[in-house]
């Protein structure tokens, strides 16, 4: 009897496609798992209360279809990004009242937004990796310019769409070399697209770089920022979005805001941009945020001082990790993430990263070894809990 792949045909496109390896979720043992950037720390109570609140006094809400602009949760996207500056970190608790408080927060000096952020200028989806997706079917045709080493899924999009991908390597100290990016983007009259911070490296580039890189590429393409993780510490490029109409910024719930579970990012852009993701979007799949999501999303809005207050927990912490690697003899870059990205082997042959990404899940704790060219002697460590990163520091120091 001939297999299924045998006797149904798929589609041609299907041959070509090079799918995402996402961090692995083994069950043969309870983990410590650092190697998805995952928040260590739960969504906040008061936010869980709402959601249940929702569900138990709408049972008719979940019988009919969300709201498909996602109007209310995109309302308080817009009012957080304007109250905090948009890096939480950073945003300042106005109130003493502590963490259950919501809306105390006011931005950081450098942080404050120069214009007031509308709904109009943000659209949401089911994952930021949904919204890179739709933003890559609007604004991408035939090639964009990206880090070599950047968020992998990149180039995974790139094989979906057909989109060829101009890498350009990063400096010897991890960071996005602006100039030569800026330099293939004028010469190819190309998009781009990077990570700020970067992943899996953590590096950051300063507003005032991007804003650089902008000024420097064709004026007529998107330059696209993806955001996942600025509220650790890095620069927003939100100011930038009133002045640059290339520009548009893609953000997470998964990383600052505790949810990865519950798939929700967003894109901020001028509302020509947002219309046509938008277009995208009802050409696809017209709900792809569910009720309970919608909910979730706008409670944790009104509720960001608690993740401000998780998001300075895991800053805190890498800053100990920190301290600890650099005197345990290990080379790593800094962060500017919820996670960092560091090495003991000396000559790139990959050994080291792999022999120790196995030993350190020996001992019940899983991070990431990524099998590519250049990175294979690194480690990309998510951060987590005080007490998650004592375990991780005791099997390190064994290594
Ligand atoms: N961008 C970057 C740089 C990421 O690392 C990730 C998560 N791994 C994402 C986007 C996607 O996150 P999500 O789909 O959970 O919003």
């Amino acid at each position: 009897m001939s297999t299924p792949q045998e006797s149904v045909q798929l589609s041609r496109r299907m041959a070509s496609l090079n799918p995402y390896k996402p961090g692995e979720q083994p069950n043969d043992r309870n983990y410590i798992k650092l190697n998805a950037n995952e928040n260590p720390y739960p969504p906040s109570p008061d936010v869980v209360e709402e959601v249940v609140h929702f569900v138990q006094s709408n049972h008719k809400a979940l019988a009919l279809y969300a709201d498909p602009e996602s109007t209310k949760l995109r309302s308080e996207i817009a009012a957080m990004l304007y109250r905090t500056g948009g890096v939480l970190s950073r945003a300042k608790e106005t109130a003493s009242e502590g963490l259950s408080i919501s809306g105390g927060l006011s931005p950081s000096g450098k942080d404050k937004l120069p214009y007031k952020v509308t709904k109009d200028m943000i659209y949401c989806g089911n994952g930021s990796d949904e919204v890179l997706s739709l933003a890559f079917y609007a604004f991408f045709d035939d090639v964009i310019v990206a880090p070599e080493h950047s968020y992998s899924f990149y180039p995974v999009y790139c094989g979906y769409y057909g989109v060829k991908r101009e890498s350009v390597p990063l400096t010897i100290d991890w960071k996005i070399d602006i100039e030569r990016m800026a330099k293939r983007a004028t010469e190819l009259n190309a998009p781009t697209i990077l990570a700020n911070p970067n992943a899996p490296t953590g590096a950051a580039l300063k507003r005032d770089e991007i804003k650089w890189m902008i000024e420097h590429s064709p004026k007529d393409k998107v330059f696209m920022v993806d955001e996942a993780y600025v509220d650790f510490g890095g620069e927003s490029s939100l100011p930038l979005i009133k002045d640059y109409e290339n520009l548009c910024i893609v953000r997470t719930f998964s990383k600052s805001m505790c949810a990865a579970g519950m798939r929700l990012g967003y894109l901020v852009a001028n509302e020509k941009m947002i219309n046509a993701i938008t277009t995208v979007k009802n050409s696809m799949n017209h709900f792809p945020v569910d009720a309970i999501a919608q909910v979730f999303g706008a409670a944790s809005c009104r509720h960001d001082a608690y993740y401000a207050e998780c998001a300075r927990k895991v800053v805190q912490e890498r800053e100990h990790f920190m301290q600890f690697l650099n005197g345990h003899g290990y080379k790593t870059p800094l962060s500017s993430a919820n996670f960092v990205f560091t090495t003991k082997g000396k000559d790139n042959k990959g050994d080291w990263g792999r022999g120790a990404y196995r030993a350190i899940k020996e001992n019940g704790i899983l991070v990431r070894h990524f099998d590519t060219e250049g990175i294979e002697d690194y480690l990309r460590i998510t951060i987590g809990t005080a007490e998650e990163m004592a375990a991780l520091e005791s099997a390190m120091e064994r290594l």
